[in-house]
């Protein structure tokens, strides 16, 4: 069971101010980004047509979220794999050229406004 979190709601100005320091998010997305590139991802990746690469990447998310649930089914620690996962999301977000931190900010404020389970009955 997920605990509770004690942390006031996320307000537009909360979430200017967010937005205003995002861009510790944004350049840890380039760090990741500059990372994969100077161990050869990236190159390895051009080989394959453009057109392949974002769901190649994403198959690379979703295999790194499998690792975690792995992990946890063997009552392992699961913080590397998870890092794994953010790592991945950063360095597509920063090949797609997509602002993460803005979007992270705009979807928490989206989220927070939304319904109590958004109308679904479970999780
Ligand atoms: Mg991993």
């Amino acid at each position: 069971m997920m605990k509770k979190m004690g942390r006031k709601k996320l307000t537009l100005q909360k979430a200017v101010e967010h937005l205003i320091r995002d861009e510790t998010i944004n350049e840890l997305a380039a760090d990741c980004h500059r990372i994969a590139s100077k161990h050869g991802f990236h190159k390895k990746l051009s080989l394959v047509p453009s057109a392949y690469r974002t769901p190649i990447c994403l198959a690379l998310i979703h295999s790194e979220v499998s690792e975690v649930l792995e992990k946890w089914r063997d009552d392992k620690p699961i913080d590397k794999e998870l890092a794994d996962i953010i790592i991945r999301v950063f360095d597509l977000s920063k090949a797609l050229n997509i602002d993460i931190g803005k979007a992270v900010v705009r979807k928490m404020l989206v989220n927070e406004r939304r319904k109590r389970l958004h109308g679904r009955k479970r999780m």
